[in-house]
């Protein structure tokens, strides 16, 4: 049987590649950090991890998830209510709760999880849930395994408005469309990225909260790209936006800005969470985050509860980098996230000229189709707190050169 599945296969892979598709797999051969080494390479400087605050390779987190597998083992072999529930994960669940600012949170093997499990159980056929069209593909499958009527805003439009999108030539809706279509529906849940991934873009929390609010909605919030560093003392985008309160569920990674390892958490109010441990099918039927794990983000929620200094010289670091960028005649996306995407518009110019700048030891990705619209390609910069002055200054180095080489500024 499996001969007509391989030669199918076969053909799609072809196709892929042949589209320019094929996403290769660079091997790293060092722990993540600012420096790394790529396998048969040199050591380059890394600019595309979401090692945000630099916490992937800490020395204070390492030693805390290496206490942890000391004390408490390497794994469960558990789910959570059977015999999967250690004092560390009750630990951290307190601990995110109390960094997030809300009343209970619940652990989960990924933030894909989280996603996957937080809306089925909340919203049944009656309901509603209204998303940005750009959200993470794990609220769209979240969404997709859940009964509830569905909406989906153009990403940023909160307007009471239908409208032929001239990018798609399909008719698209704002927000406040969407809310008064769905107000007949007997619980709205309105869900977000907190921050926008390719664009680097930050939700309009505060006009998503009051439009919630006119409406009767409850706020749902993914801020995997914030947690940690988004917001004067790295809360996220609800701190950023002056909203800290009003968002009903949260969700976020720890496998980002808080050491980069794995896991994820709903973070919400105190009856959903409780329902969510009885209900929640990636949390019933997926193992406990190993030890190791839990003691390392336990570790590096801590350092961020205590100090403001690695967001502080993150933000320093994006805004080092996004003048200079701009100085140089970039087109960047504007903004303050370090989320940097450098606009080429041409697919295969944004290839080359990461393959340009990876030989001059700047470690960036080219994205395009599909994964951008077309003919809005991109090197998708990202900037951390374990880069120094020298390092921000010498990727504007290698982006000015390259740059000049390849026409892109003058
Ligand atoms: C990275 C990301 C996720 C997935 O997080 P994991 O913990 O790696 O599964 C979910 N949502 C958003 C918005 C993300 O950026």
């Amino acid at each position: 049987m499996y001969g007509a599945m391989k030669d199918d296969l076969r053909k799609k892979l072809d196709a892929i590649r042949a589209e320019g598709l094929y996403k290769a797999e660079r091997v790293i051969a060092t722990p993540q950090g600012a420096r790394i080494r790529v396998r048969g390479g040199k050591e380059v400087l890394n600019f595309c991890a979401n090692n945000y605050l630099g916490l992937a390779n800490h020395p204070a987190i390492r030693e805390a998830s290496r206490k942890a597998q000391d004390e408490w083992g390497y794994g469960l072999s558990s789910v959570r209510f059977i015999c999967g529930t250690q004092e560390p994960h009750k630990l951290l669940e307190k601990a995110a709760a109390d960094f997030l600012g809300t009343e209970d949170a619940i652990l989960f093997s990924s933030c894909f999880d989280a996603n996957g499990g937080v809306f089925e159980p909340l919203l049944d056929e009656d309901c509603a849930i209204i998303t940005d069209s750009l959200n993470h593909a794990s609220i769209i499958d979240g969404v997709r395994l859940c009964k509830a009527k569905r909406w989906i805003w153009k990403h940023g439009d909160l307007r009471d408005t239908e409208e032929i999108d001239p990018d798609t030539g399909k008719p698209a809706k704002g927000l406040e469309r969407c809310l008064k279509e769905a107000a007949s529906c007997r619980y709205r849940m309105v869900a977000t990225d907190g921050v926008f991934s390719m664009d680097g873009d930050i939700a309009d929390l505060a006009s998503v909260c009051d439009l919630a609010e006119k409406y009767g909605a409850l706020v749902m919030v993914d801020d995997s790209h914030a947690t940690g560093f988004v917001g004067r003392t790295g809360r996220g985008t609800p701190e950023h936006c002056g909203v800290s309160g009003r968002v009903d569920i949260l969700t976020t990674t720890f496998g980002k800005a808080l050491g980069g390892a794995s896991g994820g958490v709903v973070a919400a109010r105190a009856e959903i969470v409780e329902y969510l441990r009885q209900k929640a099918r990636p949390y019933l039927f997926s193992n406990t985050l190993a030890p190791g794990i839990v003691g390392g983000t336990l570790a590096a929620l801590d350092l961020l509860s205590g100090s403001t200094e690695l967001r502080d010289r993150l933000e320093a670091n994006t805004r080092r980098f996004r003048e200079g960028m701009t100085a140089a005649g970039f087109d960047i996306r504007p903004g303050v996230h370090p989320i940097v995407p450098v606009m080429l518009y041409q697919e295969k110019l944004a290839h080359d000229m990461a393959d340009r700048l990876l030989d001059e030891g700047i470690y960036v990705i080219g994205f395009s189709f599909p994964v951008v619209p077309r003919g809005k390609a991109r090197i998708r910069v990202q900037i951390s707190a374990a880069h120094s002055d020298a390092d921000i200054d010498r990727a504007l180095e290698a982006f000015r050169k390259v740059g000049r080489e390849m026409g892109v500024v003058k």
